[in-house]
C-alpha cells in the first residue's frame, strides 16, 4: 500500500484539499502520514484511515518513507526540504501548491483537464515533481485552454481582479474587519431613506482613512476601495503576479511558440473568487459561436455564460461562483479595434482549481497508475 504524507494540511489550502478529498471519497487505498511544523505528536485529523500521531513536518528521515508528498506548505518550506530530501536520494513523487518548483525544467506544472497529456509525458519520462499553478493562471487557463490551444490567439492581455483568499487567511479576516468598520461608521444612515449620501460618503472615507483602519495585512485599505499591485516587483516594471501569467500558462499547456501574456494584477475586495477581463487578440477572426464552442469543449467545468444583463448577474459574479468548481467566462464579444480582438470575462473560486483540485486529482492520478 502507497504511504502519502501530507504536509500543510492545516493551512488554507491544505483544508480545502482535505475537505476536497473527503467530498470526493478519496480516503481509501492508501496509508496516510501528516506532517507539521508546529503540532508534532498530536492525534492525526479524522479522514476514515488509520493514521500515526502527526510528525515532524522537518525530519527528513521520516519524510523520505513516503512514496508520495503533498505539500501546501509554502514557498519557503519547498525550498528548504524538497532539495535535501532529493539529495539524500528520495525517489518519491512530490506534489505541491507552492510556487518554488513550477518554473524547473525537471517539474510539470499540473492542470489534468487541460493538460493531461503533459502529466502523463511527464510521469513516462520519470518526472517526480508536480506544481500547481498560480491561482490566477490555473484559473484562466480553466477558462481558455481551448482557443489557446487551438492556436488561433496572438496575444492575451489580463487585467485582473483577485480575492483576499489569495493573500492567505489573514488577509480573509482583515477584508472582514475592514467590512466591519465600514458597517461600524455608517451605522443606521446606510438604511434610513432620508439619509444623505454625501455623509454616508463622508463616514466611509474617514474612516478608511483613519490611522486606526485595520490595514496590518494589504497595507492599504480594500473592502471600500483597490489595491493594483500583489507581490513583489521586478526589473520589467511587471509585479511577480503580472510576470507568472505567460510564463506559466505556456508551460502548462507546453506551447511553442509562447503566446504573449501580460496586464495588470488587481486585489479588490472579493473573498475567494478571482476574476480577469481578458484582451484577445486573435491571428485572425475567429465566428465568436466557434470560439465559445471550443472553450464549452475544453472540460466540464469551462461555463460559457451568454452575454447579456441577467444571465451575468446571475452567474458571472465571484458571489455565484464561489465554492463551486465551475469557472465561467462570458461578455464574450468583438470589441471595436477590429474583427479579430475579442473581449471576455472570467470568474472562478482560486482556492479550488486555483489551489486545492490540482493537487487533489494528481495524488488521484499517481495512485491509480
Ligand atoms: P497558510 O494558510 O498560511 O498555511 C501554511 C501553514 O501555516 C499551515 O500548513 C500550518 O503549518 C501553519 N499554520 C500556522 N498557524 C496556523 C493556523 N492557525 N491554522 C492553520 N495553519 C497554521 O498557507 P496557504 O495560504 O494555504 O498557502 C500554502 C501554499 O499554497 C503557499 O505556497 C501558497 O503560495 C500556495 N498557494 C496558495 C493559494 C491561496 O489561495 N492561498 C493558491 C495557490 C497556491 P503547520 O501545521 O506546520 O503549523
Amino acid at each position: 500500500m502507497q504511504r502519502i504524507g501530507f504536509v500543510g494540511w492545516r493551512g488554507m489550502v491544505g483544508s480545502v484539499l482535505m475537505e476536497r478529498m473527503t467530498a470526493e471519497g478519496d480516503w481509501k487505498g492508501f496509508a496516510p502520514t501528516f506532517f507539521s511544523t508546529s503540532q508534532i505528536g498530536v492525534a492525526p485529523p479524522k479522514v476514515g484511515l488509520d493514521a500515526p500521531p502527526v510528525m515532524d513536518a522537518n525530519d527528513i528521515v521520516a519524510l523520505a518513507t513516503q512514496d508520495v508528498i503533498v505539500s501546501c506548505q509554502g514557498d519557503e518550506y519547498t525550498r528548504e526540504i524538497h532539495p535535501s530530501l532529493r539529495k539524500q536520494g528520495w525517489k518519491g513523487i512530490w506534489i505541491d501548491a507552492a510556487k518554488t518548483l513550477r518554473m524547473s525544467d525537471d517539474a510539470v506544472i499540473i492542470l489534468d483537464p487541460v493538460n493531461m497529456p503533459i502529466i502523463e509525458q511527464g510521469l513516462s519520462k520519470g518526472i517526480r515533481d508536480f506544481a500547481g499553478g498560480n491561482c490566477t493562471v490555473s484559473l484562466m487557463v480553466m477558462a481558455m485552454a481551448g482557443p489557446m490551444k487551438q492556436g488561433w490567439i496572438e496575444w492575451i492581455s489580463s487585467m485582473t481582479y483577485q480575492a483576499a483568499s489569495g493573500a492567505g487567511a489573514k488577509n480573509m479576516q482583515e477584508l472582514a474587519a475592514q467590512m466591519r468598520v465600514l458597517s461600524e461608521a455608517v451605522g443606521t444612515l446606510a438604511t434610513d431613506p432620508a439619509a444623505n449620501v454625501l455623509e454616508i460618503d463622508r463616514a466611509i472615507r474617514s474612516a478608511m482613512r483613519s490611522p486606526q483602519f485595520p490595514t496590518q495585512q494589504f497595507g492599504a485599505a480594500l473592502a471600500p476601495s483597490l489595491i493594483p499591485w500583489i507581490d513583489k516587483g521586478m526589473a520589467s516594471g511587471q509585479t511577480l503576479e503580472e510576470w507568472k501569467a505567460q510564463v506559466e500558462a505556456n508551460k502548462m499547456l507546453g506551447l511553442d511558440p509562447q503566446i504573449p501574456i501580460d496586464g495588470i494584477c488587481v486585489r479588490v475586495g472579493a473573498m475567494r473568487c478571482h476574476s480577469q477581463g481578458l484582451t484577445i487578440k486573435m491571428k485572425r477572426a475567429v465566428p465568436l459561436d466557434e470560439f465559445e464552442a471550443c472553450i464549452k469543449e475544453s472540460s466540464p467545468w469551462a461555463k460559457v455564460i451568454p452575454n447579456e444583463m441577467a444571465a451575468t448577474k446571475e452567474q458571472l459574479t465571484p458571489a455565484a461562483i464561489t465554492g463551486t468548481l465551475d469557472v465561467a467566462i462570458g461578455r464574450i464579444h468583438t470589441l471595436k479595434m477590429g474583427p479579430e480582438y475579442v473581449g471576455a470575462f472570467t470568474v472562478g473560486d482560486q482556492l479550488l482549481w486555483g489551489a486545492a483540485e490540482p493537487l487533489r486529482r494528481m495524488l488521484r492520478i499517481v495512485l491509480e497508475r
